[in-house]
């Protein structure tokens, strides 16, 4: 007899599928599907690669109602299972982040058309790259330590004195048994070569290559162990430099030689090739690396390559998706950065507490470290969330760099100011040259001028889809056109206005013209940009890194790029070029961004052991960031004085905030379906004293020929919170139904 089985699924769509539709199949033909199954299943006329997520639906299945239930189309052939500590990670995101689990699953498994074959051609081809790259290395190094050996056995063979003998055995003796190693590790590097394709054997490093840490970074790494023993996740305070790093590579190599993986997220890859070689010596071929930019194919081999074995994924915010097996440690550099925030599509999550929520379905340890903790870690340290351990030394021992505030304003009355830079920096900027050291300069705004003005009418030149000014950009060839920053759209640049045809003058700077006025400044020197412009050529970015290292660029101009994990031992002076416009943005965390971007680029110069300078030209010199930065505040007290301001309005972390976005075309439908909207959630019934701002335009209200209108909902963290949230999403959804205005609104939980 022909039993029929019924199924729940997922699908990849913001529509809410899983409760209202269940799906059947013929229990007699196929095997009983379990849950994680891919299948093809039909919604509405199109078809779609679906999760089984309940594989015995039978009785919710007939409560939903007969006419609910599709057949299935068959089971997605080639297509790994998907794990339920995965779809456990989903549920809990979408509940976090009010989005449908199918929208979190669309994000976690990009639509492929790659084949089976394809992906194990190219994982072969990579383990064999991989496999490649650490023969080389392992042979060079052997070569290295063979030389140093011959050196010694030759010092030892005209040594008299037997001391001297004796130290020269012992180092004999280490140089040996370090050789010894290499070559056996160089063995099954070149075994495990000789049959790329069947991988599977553990490739991690027998004995990891590590520094031996420092006092101060002892004391640090056995209070994390400490910490993380009671299952806590643990924010690391370190200043940069202080040798986190080396202290995550430990518990990495740890976690590897117990068989179980590590997931180390940074904010940003392409340009951290310097991390990806200092984890790659410390664990070995084990490392994957993996990042959004990365093609469709490359999440296939990564995820293959995952299967093979305990494994390190090196990875941006998305690597969190990845089917990750076993997981013993995920560790969240840079925790502060907002890169960690996806904004859109769906779902809008934070790596930061994404990783915390993996960490939990994994049972792994987390470690969080930054020179600049975010307010929101520091306060879960504060209520016991998080364990807290700090690191004030550098590892270097070197100071930490002075910093000289240089107010514009007064500089430009003395007739201080020469274009953009004051006599004061000039000169601070020419002596290190004369020194050979290196010099970093920061601009927040790409482009040569941030926006074009007639000077006959006043008029603004504005993009004609959104509601901004177009920045001006010179190209190579001596021609320039406008940009617009939102939307990217160019337009060729006459010079002239369009609507009086008066002559266009540029207003304000970018790196540019900060690049033009330092060239003519210092023509001797070596200058080159790293900016939103030259770094999407990915070569030229890792050339540019790789010259500024190597001593063969002695200035480097830059937007906020630059100030992310770079180590350049040569760099003494960074100077950030109107600093202003750091601070002058109009959000209740604008301080805590500006202090973390200043002291990251503060922590940049002045590495190793030479103490660095850092300048800030600004109009503003006695804002409270600077103040802090000189050292006149400490971190603690300017921590504990945002927090602070933060509890007495009720701001995150003190609260938990939703935005809700309203997008359309046209604006008066824009301002009407956002009053509304905001109406229908006053009388939502939300239980305790929340907040509710808006709606209101924000400062960039029309992209790419959409306007946009906001709202902000704070919402208390009491026993109310789910429920509230909860409340927020239904309305909305009642909404959207109702006016049919499917598609234009959207939620965005905790947006930076
Ligand atoms: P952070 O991650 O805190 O900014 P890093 O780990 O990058 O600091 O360390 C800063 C510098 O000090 C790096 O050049 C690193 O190689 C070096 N360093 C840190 N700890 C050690 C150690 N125990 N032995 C040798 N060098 C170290
Ligand atoms: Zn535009």
């Amino acid at each position: 007899m022909a039993t029929v089985s019924y199924i729940k699924v997922i699908v990849p769509l913001r529509l809410e599928w899983e409760p209202l539709y269940s799906y059947e199949y013929d229990g007699i033909s196929s095997f009983p599907l379990a849950e994680g199954t891919r299948v093809t299943v039909p919604v509405a006329s199109r078809t779609y690669v679906a999760v089984v997520s309940c594989a015995d639906a039978g009785e919710e299945a007939l409560k939903v109602g007969l006419d609910r239930i599709r057949p299935i189309l068959g089971i997605a052939q080639g297509l790994e299972p998907v794990t339920m500590q995965e779809i456990a990670l989903w549920r809990r995101v979408a509940s976090y982040y009010l989005c449908t689990v199918g929208e979190v699953y669309k994000a976690a498994y990009p639509v492929s058309k790659v084949t089976q074959e394809e992906t194990r051609a190219r994982v072969t081809a990579l383990r064999k790259s991989r496999l490649e790259k650490e023969k080389a290395r392992l042979e060079s190094e052997l070569e290295k330590l063979r030389m140093r050996l011959s050196a010694k056995e030759t010092a030892l063979s005209r040594a008299r004195k037997d001391s001297v003998k004796v130290s020269l055995d012992e180092a004999r003796g280490r140089l040996l048994a370090k050789i010894g190693s290499h070559e056996e590790e160089l063995s099954r590097v070149l075994s495990a070569l000789s049959r790329p394709d069947e991988g599977g054997e553990e490739l991690n490093r027998l004995s990891p290559v590590l520094s031996e840490l420092s006092e101060a970074q002892m004391k640090a790494l056995n209070e994390v162990r400490e910490l993380m023993s009671s299952g806590k996740p643990v924010l690391l305070h370190g200043v940069t430099g202080s040798g986190k790093t080396e202290i995550y590579l430990r518990l990495a190599a740890e976690c590897l030689r117990s068989g179980r993986s590590v997931l180390y997220l940074v904010p940003e890859i392409a340009l951290s090739r310097q991390l990806e070689e200092r984890v790659r010596a410390a664990i070995g071929p084990s490392l994957l690396v993996f990042h959004s930019a990365e093609s469709q194919l490359s999440r296939y081999e990564t995820a293959e390559a995952m299967r093979g074995g305990s494994y390190l994924v090196l990875g941006t915010r998305s690597a969190i998706f990845l089917p990750h097996r076993n997981l013993g440690l995920i560790v969240i550099d840079e925790e502060h950065d907002t890169s960690y925030k996806q904004d859109s599509p769906a779902p809008r999550y934070n790596a930061r507490e994404t990783a915390v929520m993996l960490g939990m379905v994994h049972s792994s340890r987390i470690i969080l470290g930054s020179a600049t903790p975010s307010l929101e870690s520091l306060y879960n340290c504060k209520v016991g969330r998080f364990g807290y351990v700090s690191l004030k030394q550098r590892y270097f021992g070197a100071l930490p760099s002075d910093v000289e505030v240089i107010d514009t304003i007064a500089e430009r009355r003395k007739r201080g100011m020469v274009g953009l830079f004051s006599r004061k920096l000039i000169s601070l900027i020419g002596d290190c040259l004369a020194r050979k050291r290196q010099v970093l300069l920061l601009r927040e705004r790409r482009s040569f001028a941030p926006a074009v003005q007639c000077c006959e009418c006043g008029e603004i030149v504005r993009c004609r889809r959104c509601n901004v000014p177009l920045s001006l950009h010179h190209r190579a060839d001596g021609t320039a056109k406008l940009v617009c920053h939102y939307c990217g759209r160019v337009y060729e640049y006459a010079g002239t206005c369009s609507s009086c045809g008066g002559t266009l003058i540029p207003l304000g700077s970018g790196t540019q013209k900060v690049e033009e006025e330092a060239s003519a400044l210092f023509p001797g020197a070596r200058i080159a940009r790293l900016d939103g412009d030259t770094a999407k050529d990915r070569k030229y970015a890792t050339e540019v890194i790789r010259g500024f290292s190597k001593g063969d660029i002695d200035i480097l101009i830059g937007t906020q790029i630059v100030a992310k994990g770079f180590d350049f031992s040569g760099l003494e002076l960074v100077a950030v070029i109107g600093a202003d416009s750091i601070l002058g943005q109009e959000d209740y965390r604008a301080d805590e961004k500006s202090l973390q971007l200043l002291e990251q680029l503060r922590g940049r110069c002045g590495r190793r052991s030479q103490k660095g300078l850092f300048v800030i030209q600004t109009s503003q010199p006695s804002h409270p960031v600077y103040r802090t930065l000189e050292g006149e505040m400490n971190h603690e007290e300017m921590a504990d004085g945002l927090l602070g301001e933060r509890k007495l309005f009720g701001y995150p972390p003190y609260s938990r905030v939703v935005g809700i976005i309203v997008k359309d075309s046209n604006a008066r439908r824009a301002d009407l379906m956002a009053a509304e909207l905001v109406s229908a959630l006053r009388c939502s019934g939300m239980t305790s004293a929340i907040k509710l701002v808006g709606p209101y335009s924000p400062s960039v209200d029309k992209v790419s020929g959409q306007n946009i209108r906001c709202a902000r909902i704070l919402l208390p963290k009491d026993r109310d919170l789910t429920a509230n949230k909860e409340v927020i999403l239904q309305t909305v959804n009642n909404f959207e139904k109702e006016r049919k205005y499917l598609g234009h609104i959207s939620l965005d939980v905790d947006p930076v």
